[in-house]
């Protein structure tokens, strides 16, 4: 195995990693970029938040042009070619991950295409197509990101049974398709492919849709999607999925959910688990906690003074804007800096129609907490921009 020193490695070249080696490169060190796919930008650009806003914005346009006929303009109904939509979506992607790859030149980071387990607290060894490598380093930030959690009873194996990354293919349009988890991911799929044509059903096993956003917020949402959709069955369990030829039959739990439902294609959408476990951190003295996160301090430090973690391996929220803040962070103090983690809120927005958003303490959170709080709210049917942009159901 061929041995190498570096500096500052990045593992992960997601929001979190590419910010923190860019930051790192600015402050003055020599970075080594260790990502396993040969495009940057992790789930985020390629099969996350860039193709899904992409495909959610012609939803808006289909859902606004249909909205328009009874205010006298017309398009006419509309028709899909899925072979140019994939183009439109594939390049947007291109531009910017090419546009990372021009940020990596211009600063001298060193990137290997390859896939990085760690030896010991200070030994990292990186596979790659032609080589083994070993690196020992000075600090390394850890950007792993997450995974799609699978729950059991699913055929995973079927290609009717997807996860958002195959949701994101696009590869045909599902007549009738059932979505398991009524949260941010499961919403925003929801609200593409019902644009195009799909039935579709909701299960959730919380009580409401969007668990952690206050009900008052989502129920312009919800009172929308309840009369587009199939049908929304919450508090309720998705038992298995059969995979029968003609269908994919869902066994349900719930008080006011039918036994079994069908449907030509599933999407489960039930979290994201950190990807911690394929790093063997076993050979390290790194501490998880019981769900897999990464521990940190404020600045971002693991127990092991000199290896940081960021982003969605470090937990929730797992969100690009918090992975990238979180990059600046560590490599700053990491490079000598006095910065540290200490957000007073991060924003959260499901891109359904409308959207939802919301940041910091919910309401709900207050009362549990037996926080004082005053409440401010205006509907939205009193809201010239909101009554002007046709989006009020
Ligand atoms: P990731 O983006 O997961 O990147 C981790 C990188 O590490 C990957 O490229 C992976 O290949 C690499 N890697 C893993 N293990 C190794 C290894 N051993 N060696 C080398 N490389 C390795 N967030 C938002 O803020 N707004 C949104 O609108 C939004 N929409 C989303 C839509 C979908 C469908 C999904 C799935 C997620 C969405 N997110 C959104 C969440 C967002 O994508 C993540 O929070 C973000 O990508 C996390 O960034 P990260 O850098 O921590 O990890």
């Amino acid at each position: 195995m061929q041995e190498k020193k570096a500096d500052l490695v990045v593992l992960g070249g997601g929001p979190g990693g590419y910010s923190a080696a860019f930051r790192a490169a600015d402050l003055g060190r020599k970075v080594t970029l260790i990502e396993k796919s040969p495009v940057l930008g992790g789930v985020c650009l390629n099969v996350g938040c860039i193709p899904s806003k992409t495909l959610l914005h012609l939803a808006e346009v289909i859902e606004d042009a249909e909205k328009l006929a009874p205010l006298g303009v017309s398009f006419g109904k509309p028709t899909f070619d899925l072979e140019k939509i994939r183009a439109h979506r594939d390049s947007v992607i291109g531009t910017l991950t090419g546009g990372l790859d021009s940020l990596c030149k211009a600063r001298k980071v060193e990137r290997i295409v390859g896939t990085g387990t760690f030896l010991s607290d200070t030994g990292l060894k990186v596979v790659t197509d032609k080589e083994e490598l070993k690196l020992t380093f000075e600090d390394l930030i850890i950007a792993v990101g997450s995974r799609s959690v699978q729950i059991p009873g699913i055929p995973y194996e079927d290609e009717r049974v997807w996860d958002s990354t195959k949701a994101l293919e696009l590869t045909h349009i599902p007549k009738r398709l059932a979505i398991i988890g009524g949260g941010i991911i499961g919403l925003e799929v929801a609200t593409m492919y019902h644009a195009l044509g799909s039935r579709i059903t909701i299960i959730e096993m919380m009580d409401s849709l969007i668990p952690p956003a206050d009900a008052d917020l989502k129920q312009p949402l919800v009172r929308k999607l309840k009369k587009q959709y199939e049908a929304i069955y919450t508090s309720t369990k998705v038992e298995k999925v059969e995979a029968k030829k003609e269908a994919l039959v869902l066994h349900l739990k719930g008080e006011k959910a039918p036994e079994t439902i069908e449907a030509d294609a599933v999407l489960v959408a039930v979290g994201r688990k950190a990807n911690s476990d394929g790093i063997a951190l076993e050979n390290t003295s790194i501490k998880t906690n019981t769900r897999g996160w990464i521990e940190v301090d404020k600045k971002l430090r693991t127990n092991v003074a000199h290896v940081f973690a960021i982003g969605d391996v470090v937990g929730d929220p797992m969100l690009a804007h918090k992975s990238s803040h979180q990059g600046k962070v560590a490599a700053e103090v990491a490079s000598g800096h006095a910065s540290a983690f200490t957000p007073m809120g991060i924003p959260s927005v499901a891109y359904t129609s409308p959207e939802v958003a919301w940041i910091g303490l919910t309401e709900a959170e207050a009362k549990q907490k037996g926080i004082a709080f005053k409440k401010g709210s205006f509907p939205w049917m009193a809201n010239g921009r909101a009554l002007s942009a046709v989006c009020v159901a």
